[in-house]
């Protein structure tokens, strides 16, 4: 049995909630789980409205395109992130603007983004990479000054907080994934969060079809299909009513892991998981940086902790670098951070034991 890098933890709660979904026969996009998780989710995060996605992917392309964002735009995202973001932006026919990793806590650099900006650029992405916040108040001032619109790429940091908000709350649209192994799960699914009603409507109209709501099957633009089941709200409801608690046990874990490296972050052979002043990380998945110092290398680090039967995984590679993207820019910064880091195991079925044996792989690769 290997230790896994994040696995969902599924209850009876779970169970119920989709066992009634499927004995009231309402198991397609149409159901109470479907406005119950849209509500209570929004409530959550401190936004007044969202709209419920088949994933997180296809949640950022409906923010895009309900901001009419299209071809000949530019849209600024962090070099260093999961693909998706993007992706996302090429869907719409736009450009996406890469802008360099902001050395202490991963996230796009503020005061890189104004250089990217262009007659051209609509908006920017700020991704909450590995649970920790983006600092949005530095975003959301350049955004203003350049009239951008903000979309927060917030997947990987449900209940994150930024200076005593939470994430999702920060932006003219959020977007969340509840993807297996993200901070709360149903399967596949995902979320537009806004306090803006038309903006709203318009996803809401965009997610089935662009139907008209009062003449059926007329279409006056191109929609999508985006819609969530009823019975991925059902486990998602389920999810929601536990992510205090899952929240309470990422920390945990990520004082564990902090605890027991801190001699090795002292000698300067590994760098923490960083959480600004100003944030409260939802530490997703606990992260570290490989410094050159550390005798292994980052991925020799990967092949040792798997032959312990340990599951971790290198960082995202700089969007900049790989084919559909490849740019001669460079982005330091990103490339190195991607380059020395290294996810640890942080589901929360994780234990002390667990976590115990990591820390004394992870020790023992290193000379005394
Ligand atoms: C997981 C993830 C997504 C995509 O979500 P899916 O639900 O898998 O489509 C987008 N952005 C980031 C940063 C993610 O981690």
């Amino acid at each position: 049995m290997m230790i896994p890098i994040a696995e969902p933890l599924l209850g009876k709660e779970e169970l119920e909630n989709v066992t009634a979904a499927v004995r009231s026969g309402w198991i397609s996009s149409a159901g109470k789980f479907i406005t119950e998780f849209e509500e209570e989710f929004a409530g959550y995060c401190g936004s007044k409205y969202a709209v419920a996605t088949c994933n997180g992917t296809v949640a950022l392309h409906l923010a895009l395109t309900a901001l009419e964002i299209v071809a000949g735009d530019e849209v600024i995202v962090p070099a260093l992130s999961f693909i998706a973001a993007a992706n996302v932006v090429r869907y719409t026919g736009a450009t996406p603007v890469f802008v360099d990793s902001h050395p202490d806590y991963w996230c796009l650099d503020p005061e890189k983004i104004e250089e990217a900006i262009t007659p051209r650029t609509k908006a920017i992405i700020p991704v909450h990479l590995y649970g920790h916040p983006s600092d949005m108040d530095e975003i959301v001032a350049v955004a203003r000054k350049h009239q951008l619109y903000v979309v927060e790429d917030a997947a990987e940091a449900h209940g994150a907080e930024y200076k005593g908000k939470r994430v999702g709350s920060l932006s003219t649209i959020a977007c969340f994934s509840f993807y297996g192994n993200k901070i709360i799960t149903t399967g596949e699914g995902g979320m537009c969060l806004t306090s803006d009603e038309k903006l709203a409507e318009r996803m809401r109209l965009l997610r089935d079809h662009a139907m008209c709501r009062d003449k059926k099957y007329w279409h006056e633009t191109i929609g999508f299909n985006y819609r969530m089941t009823n019975m991925q709200a059902a486990v998602g409801v389920a999810q929601l009513g536990k992510i205090d608690g899952f929240l309470v046990k990422k920390r945990q874990i990520a004082s564990w892991y902090a605890e027991g490296l801190a001699g090795l972050a002292e000698r300067g052979l590994i760098k923490l998981h960083p959480e600004m002043s100003w944030a409260r990380c939802a530490y997703w998945l606990y992260s570290v940086l490989i410094e050159d110092d550390f005798r292994m290398s980052r991925d020799a680090l990967i092949g040792r902790l798997k032959a312990n039967g340990i599951d971790s995984r290198p960082f995202f590679y700089p969007i900049h670098i790989m084919p559909p993207y490849k740019s001669d820019n460079r982005f330091p910064i990103a490339e190195e951070t991607s380059r020395r880091g290294i996810n640890l195991p942080s589901g929360v079925g994780l234990n002390r034991d667990d976590a115990e044996k990591v820390l004394s792989v992870i020790r023992a690769a290193i000379p005394t």
